[in-house]
């Protein structure tokens, strides 16, 4: 159970995929090309060009292009990230008018719209708002249509009040709830917006088309029944650990999934983590810091942010979860959440994840390498977020999504996307880990830049190079990742994602 030992340990495939030659690839680190012969799911030779005998296996030339291990995004809410690609997008507002200005253009676009139908709206930021939403105003757009607005940080809605008879929610006269409530409410949310098998394969083949060959998904959903449903409806794109979240702890251990387990025959779906959110999100400033959010009434309720799970709740459940070898991923965002949830591993002595982990002590950092516990990171949410914690943290930024001095410290990180919050396609995340910029500006505290080797590796669990024994789970790309600027990497073109040996994106190359 320990997030460590080798690729191969971690991923199982049957071997009813065909044998494959790979020719004329390049590897990393390697001089001329190569060919690879892919059997049983796995890499079983790799020979210089011309030396692997066809033996009735298909081949397919590569010409030259680079082959690399294939992509995992450590952090994924899949189902949240469907309907995104299903809503209104209100990434780019700046203020509730202008969120209430494209609702009434969606609602004039929306003509298809059945009765009782719910708009859903994804990805304002009401952190760096400075006029307040109410009720009456987005009632005042549609009295009839159910309408949701999610923020960017998935913490808070801004609902209707058709929206909140059908989530049951009772919003205040701001109509945004939040936190608990609003979380109790996501899987009432999905019901109301139920989205069709052929969306989440869609979803699945844009990932493939990344050359992502793998994600964690931290959907608060039965994420066990639901991908084993899914893979018999085709969804088998991806591979998927699934986390559980502690409301369905109990059911997964009397089932006896231990971390790791294969759960169902294809090989794709295995048994993550329990996840449990020790705090908020910097953008509602419910992070839990050690310092108070600037402007706030130091002895107020909320001034540090809010501890979601007690410290005692929090070791409890590791605890029952470790009982029965599951392991633990912890979402972690304030300084004094990471401490926290440093010191339960510790006393537990247990190892596992720390989600997140965007403000980070300087006195915690070694801690994770001592530990024994992954930083899983989200990079793009650093180029998304710089401004709301340059206020919120203001004067702390320079331990704020902190990769570099992680890594210098020893820790093993892991990158992700928190798809929908950031796009679900790791070359993003890469570009954002190590270059800290976007778009025009500058380099946002360019010291906690990664290496490029860093952070390829810490989305590839670790893989570095394509190794005879490893699974074939594969990308080929067009042009050398590590030689790319910043903009290019975003959108290195993907010639082909291979899992198990099974191409899940091809491109033109392996039609
Ligand atoms: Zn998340």
């Amino acid at each position: 159970m320990s997030p460590h030992g080798s690729y191969r340990d971690r991923v199982t495939t049957p071997a009813t995929v065909p044998d494959l030659v790979l020719r004329g690839a390049r590897l990393p680190r390697l001089d001329g090309e190569c060919d690879v012969l892919l059997r049983g799911g796995e890499i079983a030779e790799i020979a210089p060009r011309g030396r692997i005998a066809e033996g009735g296996a298909r081949s397919v030339e590569l010409g030259g292009r680079l082959l690399l291990p294939g992509l995992w995004d450590e952090h994924v809410h899949f189902t949240q990230h469907v309907i995104r690609r299903r809503r209104l997008d209100l990434a780019d507002t700046t203020s509730p008018a202008e969120v209430l200005d494209r609702l009434r253009a969606e609602l004039a676009r929306r003509t298809d719209l059945d009765a009782g139908e719910l708009i859903m709206g994804y990805g304002f930021r009401d952190g760096l708002w400075t006029e307040s939403p109410t009720l009456a105003a987005i009632d005042d757009v549609s009295r009839t249509v159910p309408v949701a607005l999610v923020s960017a940080d998935l913490h808070c809605a801004w609902v209707n009040t058709p929206a909140a008879r059908l989530l049951e929610l009772e919003p205040d006269a701001s109509g945004v709830v939040r936190e608990g409530p609003w979380i109790a409410a996501s899987a009432r949310l999905e019901a109301a917006n139920a989205v069709p098998i052929s969306a989440y394969r869609d979803a699945a083949e844009a990932a493939a088309r990344r050359g992502v060959v793998g994600i964690v998904d931290y959907e608060y959903a039965d994420n066990v029944a639901e991908w084993r449903e899914r893979v018999r409806e085709g969804v088998d794109q991806l591979r998927v650990d699934v986390a559980v979240w502690p409301d369905r702890l109990d059911e997964a251990l009397a089932a006896g999934h231990r971390t790791g387990d294969l759960l169902e025959p294809s090989g794709l779906i295995r048994m993550g983590r329990l996840k449990v959110v020790v705090d908020g999100s910097l953008n509602t400033r419910t992070a839990w810091c050690w310092d108070p959010y600037p402007g706030a009434e130091p002895t107020a309720d909320d001034a540090y942010g809010v501890v979601s799970t007690s410290a005692a709740e929090l070791r409890r459940l590791l605890a029952h979860a470790r009982g029965g070898e599951i392991g633990a991923a912890v979402h972690a965002i304030g300084d004094h959440a990471t401490t926290e949830v440093l010191d339960a591993f510790e006393e537990l002595g247990m190892s596992g994840i720390v989600e997140h982990a965007q403000l980070i002590s300087d006195r915690d950092l070694p801690r994770f390498a001592r530990l024994g516990l992954v930083a899983s990171v989200q990079p793009e949410h650093a180029m998304d977020d710089r401004d709301v914690a340059e206020h919120h943290w203001l004067g702390r930024t320079g331990r704020a999504f902190a990769f570099g001095s992680l890594h210098a410290a020893g820790a093993e990180l892991r990158l992700g996307s928190d798809a929908p919050v950031a796009p679900l396609d790791p070359w993003i995340s890469m570009s954002a880990a190590i270059s800290r910029s976007r778009g025009d500006r500058d380099a946002w505290h360019p010291e906690q830049r990664l290496p490029f080797e860093v952070a390829f590796a810490a989305s590839t669990r670790g893989r570095t190079t394509v190794a005879v024994g490893d699974p074939a789970d594969l990308v080929v790309v067009e042009s050398d990742p590590a030689t790319l600027p910043r903009d290019a990497l975003r959108e290195l073109p993907v010639a082909a994602t291979l899992v198990g040996g099974r191409a899940t994106w091809s491109g033109t190359l392996l039609d």
